[in-house]
């Protein structure tokens, strides 16, 4: 089949976020007065490089319809699953009629709102000519600490070569689905989607990319990631 490889988002926004606490999933948390969710579609909105996204929501969610992105007309939903995996997987199927194997799929989580363009953008290029496809990742800057199970620090880990995996993560459609099918079938949990092409024998590109691209977790975070979208809003 000829004509351009076009670029899928996946926002996967179906999670509990249990270490958050609170009534509100923390995709719908506010920042700055807009929710979560909003900030973290910002930016794959801002790109003209992306022909269509996909938010995976949690059944049941009645928040999304409440926001403006939802009558966006290059954004769809679909259910997620039970997992962030199956949420992607569903996504990817939700995507089946109109995407073609050598297409990207750019899967970004929901709790990730400070995504700036410029580190799309050099996800995007980084990636363009690569046979696996890759993720932005930040080099572990901090010494890290192994503990005993009893809060004690049993030894130092070797921190050179190691990187802290961010999203988004930018992959071929149809090796992204082969390798989360395989994931899931051999129940074989993952925690992005590099691990399971990493399970294929592959070895994604990492991408530099900002530290300030922060998941939330806990409601901490909330501050943290105001001070940053603030910050970002200045330069
Ligand atoms: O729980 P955690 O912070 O690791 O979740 C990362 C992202 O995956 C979040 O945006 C969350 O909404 C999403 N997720 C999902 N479906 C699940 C679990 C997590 O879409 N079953």
């Amino acid at each position: 089949m000829s004509g351009r490889a076009r670029r899928w988002a996946v926002v996967v926004a179906a999670g509990r976020g249990e270490r958050f606490g609170g009534s509100t999933p923390k995709q719908y948390a506010r920042l700055l007065g807009r929710p979560v969710l909003s900030w973290s579609l910002a930016a794959l909105l801002a790109s003209p490089a992306i022909d269509g996204i996909v938010v995976a929501l949690a059944p049941g969610d009645r928040r999304w319809k409440r926001l403006a992105e939802s009558r966006d007309p290059r954004v769809r939903t679909c259910a997620g699953g039970d997992r962030r995996e199956a949420s992607v997987s569903n996504a990817l199927v939700a995507l089946q009629a109109q995407a073609r194997d050598g297409d990207w799929v750019i899967v970004h989580d929901a709790a990730r709102p400070c995504l700036r363009r410029q580190d799309l953008d050099a996800l995007i290029a980084a990636t363009r000519n690569d046979a696996v496809g890759g993720l932005l990742a930040v080099p572990v800057a901090d010494t890290l600490k192994a503990d005993d199970g009893h809060g004690r620090s049993l030894r130092t880990a070797d921190r050179s070569g190691l990187w802290r995996a961010l999203t988004p993560q930018m992959f071929r459609y149809g090796l992204l689905r082969r390798a989360l099918a395989m994931c899931l079938e051999r129940e074989r949990g993952v925690t992005d989607e590099a691990s399971a092409i990493e399970a294929l024998g592959l070895r994604p590109r990492l991408v530099p990319g900002r530290a300030d691209n922060i998941k939330l977790t806990t409601p901490a975070d909330i501050g943290l990631a105001e001070a940053i979208l603030r910050a970002g809003r200045k330069r």
